[in-house]
């Protein structure tokens, strides 16, 4: 059997991984600025994450959601702390779509609405309802376009205003700064008003933090810049620093109802001990503290580079915009420079590494970055 062939892959097998490094089968070192779509958050194989994961592997890996799992009731007590979140639910899952999917599914149990509004270039995973940053029909299905999701442009209230206007708009789902789009934040009165307007018209607001949160901005959630909090919250990548897992984090307002939502594998005795292992790593080395501090000296030295047209984002989740085309540069970091980056459209160079990245390794990007440019 071969496999259905719809990434574009680069040639290179990647075997190893330490920190903010990774290694291919030939003992090639590389520069991770990219950890795997913001998966990697504490850093490749940190030493306390294998332990705790092999402690639990050598206990029990899975038993299913019908017995008490006090793992899950750790997890969901640390992140509650960790991300001033403690009054809210944790429903856990296995990815970002998962997590989104059912968000919609919980803001319509709640309003018993439909209509779904969501942002222009927005990214939300291969959900049925909200992906939408290309308009190829051979990417998007049939079936995408017959849910009732209206695209409107990020920052603009007057437009949300309008569509919320007949009170039958379910839900707004909204990143927290949006990732494959190309690094958007929105702006800090948008998301005010936005908050303002969803409860007005009893509309939920679901953040989207599956790229945007777990520290990567400098604070627990991207939209805590915003001094707001949302109905629904929706996490996945970097909780698990590469094991698959997401969540849904859930108002006290929503009344949980027994068959309500289900998963056979979400919150399993593996994903939980990584989860809990993430957290812990983050509080012990002041990750999310890293990442606002190391993203700052990071944007600074990028704006000092004048064939980049702009640089957008927070913490260390950052987007270098060209005025041509970035996929040769983005090639020779790689194969010249050994250098992992992203990509958002054809302009734009995503920069998502592990919340770990220190200094010398921002210095030894910037030299070798300046060296594809000349
Ligand atoms: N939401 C956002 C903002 C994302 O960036 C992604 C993935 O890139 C998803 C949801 C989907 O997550 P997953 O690929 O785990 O389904």
């Amino acid at each position: 059997m071969k496999l259905f062939d719809v990434y574009p892959l680069f040639n290179i097998n990647i075997v190893k991984g330490n920190a903010c490094q990774t290694y291919d089968d030939q003992g090639t070192e590389y520069l991770d600025l990219y950890g795997g779509h913001a998966v990697i958050s504490v850093g490749h194989t940190h030493p306390y994450y294998v332990q705790k994961l092999t402690e639990q592997l050598n206990s029990l890996s899975f038993y299913s959601n019908s017995v008490i799992n006090k793992l899950q009731v750790e997890l969901a007590t640390k992140l509650g702390k960790q991300s001033g979140y403690d009054d809210y639910n944790l429903f856990l899952i296995n990815s970002g779509a998962e997590a989104n999917e059912n968000a919609l599914k919980l803001a319509s149990f709640y309003n018993g609405r439909k209509k779904i509004v969501a942002f222009k270039k927005a990214f939300h995973g291969r959900t049925s309802a909200a992906a939408r940053v290309t308009d190829n029909p051979k990417i998007i299905a049939p079936i995408n376009d017959n849910i009732s999701v209206e695209y409107l442009p990020v920052n603009d209230i007057e437009a949300v205003r309008k569509s919320l206007k007949k009170n039958d708009v379910c839900a707004v789902i909204i990143e927290g700064i949006q990732g494959v789009g190309g690094i958007v934040v929105p702006d800090v009165e948008f998301l005010q008003a936005l908050r303002e307007e969803c409860t007005k018209t009893n509309t939920i607001l679901i953040i989207d933090e599956v790229q945007s949160g777990y520290g990567r901005t400098g604070k627990f959630f991207a939209h805590q810049h915003a001094d707001i909090k949302p109905d629904l919250i929706t996490i996945a990548k970097g909780m698990g620093n590469g094991f698959p897992m997401g969540g849904v984090l859930i108002s006290p307002m929503f009344e949980a109802v027994h068959g309500m939502l289900g998963t056979t594998f979400g919150g399993n005795h593996l994903a939980c001990a990584a989860g809990i292992a993430v957290l812990d790593i983050m509080k012990a080395e002041k990750l999310i503290e890293n990442a606002a501090k190391i993203g700052e000296y990071l944007k600074s030295e990028l704006q000092k580079i004048p064939q980049i047209k702009e640089v957008r984002g927070l913490g260390l989740m950052i987007g270098m915009e060209f005025e041509q085309p970035i996929k040769e540069l983005r090639s020779k970091l790689l194969y010249e420079q050994k250098v992992f980056t992203g990509a958002s459209g054809t302009n734009v160079i995503r920069l998502l590494p592990p919340l770990c990245l220190s200094k010398a390794d921002v210095n030894i990007f910037l030299e070798r970055f300046k060296k594809c440019l000349e």
